[in-house]
């Protein structure tokens, strides 16, 4: 792959593939009457191993596919390859025990030589763009990142007689799920070094890269990302699905702002610090992109505009990082059950050039919203020295925002 497409994946300059684990029998069928292996039932339609691959195939970040299947399992996976999936490699067989199959699948991958691989559960079709894109966004900076929750339940330990014997703080205490990314070279290393040691009762592979002294970094997954494991696993993800399908609305919305130029050596714009012959008047950064933005997120969900969240009478946001306001519209919408689709922002200025920030303003805006960068538009013009803009007197900037809401009964008016 040369360098320039390896660039255009979404976390630019790494290769990352994606290896599903998907050769286990299951101790607990999916239906009483049906032996099939859980991750291929169906689920809407689909084998739930289908919807598995589909995810990473949609996944800007992700640049190959490897799926480890058992070796009885040929037929039930034929039907298991979305149309035009070419990230996807044909599957390799599994081993005895989960760890020995994730170790072929890495084997499998060596030829292909990735800088990093996320490993992944097949039977967690419902994995996020938002948490491939985190854990891929993580694996720039650390060796392994993990997807997780915190544990919310109060723990019990129970006695042999099914009694609560103690309560366990659980201050500290997460749930591991899958993908867990890791440093390609390392993760292979750790695996084989396991096997050639005879230790082959890790139960997942951040285990086996602890016990490697490679340290793994927590990353915040979601509840959707649950394993199918049981029938009533399966018909709550039936649920899920359909009430996605049905109860899903999209909305748009735009933003605006100006700020003008006052005297300084640098502007805020998308969350990038650039140097130029002015700064931007405000009470915070003055990052007129990022607002822009911010409103165009707020309108998206009718909750009002940043000058209402964010007053420039409040003493607090003096100076304020604006992609803290950016975050804030994020989590507003998050909170509402929704999904931002893509956000695209187009910055009206004479001057500085926008051309050789735009990657970096994109990194940090999709840092902010958990987005990949093939979802943020950033784009500039100058308006040909016509207007307050063509005066170099200040900098414009104009926005809009996509996103996936639930449907609230009656809300359309229709
Ligand atoms: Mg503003």
């Amino acid at each position: 792959m040369s360098a320039s497409s390896r660039k255009s994946a979404g976390v630019p300059g790494l290769r990352i593939a994606a290896l599903i684990v998907a050769a286990g029998r299951g101790s607990r069928a999916v239906r009483p009457d049906d032996s099939t292996p859980k991750q291929y039932a169906m689920l809407g339609g689909a084998p739930v191993l289908w919807r598995t691959i589909q995810a990473f195939q949609a996944a800007a970040e992700i640049t190959h596919i490897q799926v480890v299947i058992h070796q009885d399992d040929a037929d039930l996976y034929r039907n298991c390859a979305p149309v035009g999936a070419a990230k996807l490699w044909p599957p390799v067989p599994g081993g005895p025990t989960r760890q020995a199959s994730v170790r072929l699948g890495l084997e499998a991958l060596a030829g292909v030589a990735p800088d990093a691989v996320l490993i992944h559960d097949a039977a967690r079709p419902f994995i996020g763009a938002d948490t491939i894109a985190d854990i891929a966004r993580s694996l720039r900076t650390h060796p392994a990142a993990l997807a997780a929750l915190p544990v919310s339940d109060t723990l019990k330990r129970a006695n042999s007689n099914g009694a609560v014997a103690e309560t366990i703080d659980r201050e500290g205490l997460w749930r591991a799920q899958t993908p867990q990314g890791f440093h390609f070279d390392a993760i292979l290393k750790a695996h084989r070094d396991a096997a050639t040691a005879g230790r082959d009762d890790f139960t997942d592979d951040a285990a086996v890269a602890e016990w490697a002294g490679i340290v793994t970094t927590l990353v915040e997954g979601s509840e959707r990302n649950a394993k199918i494991t049981t029938t009533e696993d399966l018909a709550m993800a039936e649920r899920l699905l359909a009430a996605n399908d049905t109860m899903m609305e999209s909305r748009s919305a735009s933003g605006f702002d100006v700020h003008r130029f006052t005297a300084g050596d640098h502007v805020w714009l998308g969350g990038v610090k650039i140097p130029h012959t002015a700064s931007l008047e405000g009470h915070s950064d003055a990052d007129v992109a990022l607002h822009a933005l911010t409103d165009a997120l707020l309108g998206s969900i009718g909750d009002g505009d940043i000058g209402q969240h964010f007053p420039p009478s409040d003493p607090q946001w003096k100076g304020a990082a604006s992609i803290r306001f950016l975050q804030d519209a994020a989590r507003r919408v998050w909170a509402r059950g929704g999904r931002i689709v893509n956000v695209d922002v187009t910055i009206l200025a004479e001057a500085p050039k926008v051309g050789p920030h735009r990657a970096a303003m994109q990194a940090a805006i999709g840092a902010a919203l958990k987005l990949s960068t093939d979802r943020i538009g950033v784009k500039a013009t100058t308006t040909e020295g016509l207007g307050f803009t063509g005066r170099r007197e200040g900098i414009a900037a104009m926005a809009t925002a996509t996103v996936m809401l639930p449907a609230s009964l009656g809300s359309s008016g229709a």
